[in-house]
């Protein structure tokens, strides 16, 4: 009982609503509504899925577009005391945009200081040749040093880390190839090749003085970055345009570290990549819609979990839902809805408005559609796509569930911290609140009882946490040095 009441759509969103409009809505609950035993199923299959991906034969298989989660090795081995210091450069390879930072670790433990810019990344260099996206960045680096000058002599480099949110195979923390390109990027001439002398190339290229010293994962960054602050934090997870984790783990459990010759006791962060979760199909609930998402991808048959769950496809399934339902003679009958047959018309933010909005005609959600369809529903439309909302936000947020769920299962984490950056998760509180539902649900926890896992936002992973990456590979190799 509990469960069903927290995690269904709300069904007073439809009161009122005539039945001519709610007829058939329960095709969609049956497609998207996940209980808690489906929950487990899948999340039990996650953790087998994390454990091949440690194997010699599992991750190592970088190239293919293969089955098999990669769970990269970060190289990251430590975590910051609080007492780093120094001046970084940091740049963001999002989904979406590129960040330039300058951040200072300063004397107080915990404390720094930072600026920022940020760049859209245009969808031609999102699609073009590696070059002309090493040019971007390098000269967006060299816009925001003019505006910034680090003050540091012409011949003296300045240390910058890259968080590149897209996986990486690293033999160390200063390289790493190109496994394959996610989230709508199709840059030619980078997979299969190592990112880090692409930029520096560039950057020579430029003239820019810096020097290169940590690539690491946008789940790698959150995770530095939230334990920075607090301590209780065991995994670093990003939910917005893509999806995916990291966690510190013991080398020794980690077969395909065998003969590295490392520590008996040496913890290293894995990002897990488990946006690749499933591509073999064998265990989430696909609808025609995930398949049709899929299909028409830039690459089909990869990512198919992220593709379920993270904020690049979760706008264009509400829109596949909305057609679907107009061609049913259901929804927008007298409307010409030529832009709502557009692919991507919709994306995340307008899920975000339609839940928020609780006003009694639903007028932001009326202004949405307005702007991207060119057409004014009637009050009843919105409230029967509000509840469609609901059911696709609310599948998202319990299949993220059981990613985290998976990691904790695995390492028999009990009680910890999880940092969570993105938009999706941080703009959207509806997120927060299913995901964590989702989590009581495969755990089991007695009702009334608080979270033992906790989802907190978290952010400035591609600034202070590269920093602190960087900070660390720094120490590192001056240890080897001496
Ligand atoms: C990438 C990951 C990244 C995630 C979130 C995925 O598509 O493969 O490397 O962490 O998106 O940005
Ligand atoms: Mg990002």
């Amino acid at each position: 009982e509990r469960i069903m009441s927290s995690f269904r759509y709300r069904p007073e969103i439809l009161e009122g609503v005539p039945e001519r409009l709610t007829q058939n809505l329960k095709q969609f609950e049956d497609w998207f509504v996940l209980d808690a035993a489906e929950l487990k199923k899948i999340t039990d299959h996650f953790v087998a899925e994390l454990e091949k991906g440690l194997t010699k034969e599992g991750g190592n298989i970088g190239f293919l577009f293969n089955a098999i989660q990669p769970m990269n090795v970060t190289w990251v081995k430590s975590s910051p005391s609080g007492r780093e210091l120094g001046r970084f450069l940091t740049l963001d390879m999002g989904g979406t945009n590129l960040r330039v930072c300058d951040v200072t670790l300063s004397e107080q433990k915990g404390d720094f200081e930072q600026t920022q810019r940020k760049f859209k990344l245009p969808q031609e260099v999102k699609s073009g040749t590696g070059e002309e996206l090493w040019d971007f960045v390098a000269d967006r680096l060299k816009d925001f040093l003019e505006e910034n000058p680090t003050g540091a002599q012409d011949n003296t480099s300045v240390p910058l880390a890259l968080t590149f949110s897209f996986p990486v195979d690293q033999k160390n923390i200063r390289s790493g190839i190109l496994q394959r390109w996610t989230k709508k990027f199709e840059v030619s001439g980078v997979e299969g090749e190592d990112i880090v002398p692409q930029l520096e190339a560039a950057l020579a290229r430029k003239n820019i003085p810096v020097d290169v010293v940590a690539l690491i994962n946008d789940t790698t960054g959150t995770m530095i970055a939230s334990h920075y602050r607090d301590p209780q934090i065991k995994i670093g997870s990003i939910f917005s345009t893509g999806t995916n984790a990291a966690y510190m783990e013991e080398c020794r459990l980690v077969p395909k570290l065998e003969g590295y010759g490392l520590p008996e006791d040496a913890k290293v962060i894995i990002n897990t990549e488990y946006g690749a979760f499933d591509n073999d199909r064998q265990i989430l609930p696909f609808t025609p819609f995930d398949h049709q998402i899929d299909s028409e991808s830039l690459r089909p048959g990869t990512q198919l979990y992220e593709k379920m769950v993270s904020g690049l496809y979760i706008g264009e399934m509400l829109r596949l839902v909305m057609v679907k339902l107009h061609e049913e003679g259901r929804l927008f009958q007298d409307k010409d809805i030529t832009r709502l047959r557009e692919s991507n018309v919709v994306d995340a933010t307008f899920l975000s408005i339609a839940e928020i909005d609780t006003s009694e005609g639903l007028d932001d959600m009326r202004k949405e559609f307005e702007g991207l369809f060119n057409f004014s529903p009637a009050v009843d439309e919105m409230k029967v796509c509000r509840y469609l909302t609901g059911l696709i936000a609310t599948r998202a947020a319990r299949l993220y569930a059981c990613g985290i769920a998976a990691i904790c299962k695995r390492n028999n984490i009990r009680e910890c911290h999880v940092g969570v950056d993105g938009s999706v998760f941080n703009k959207n509180s509806g997120f927060k609140d299913r995901a964590s539902q989702g989590l009581r649900d495969i755990l089991d926890w007695p009702v009334g009882e608080i979270d033992l896992i906790a989802l907190n936002a978290s952010e400035d992973g591609s600034g202070v946490g590269a920093a602190l990456a960087a900070s660390l590979a720094l120490k590192e190799a001056d240890q080897i040095k001496t």
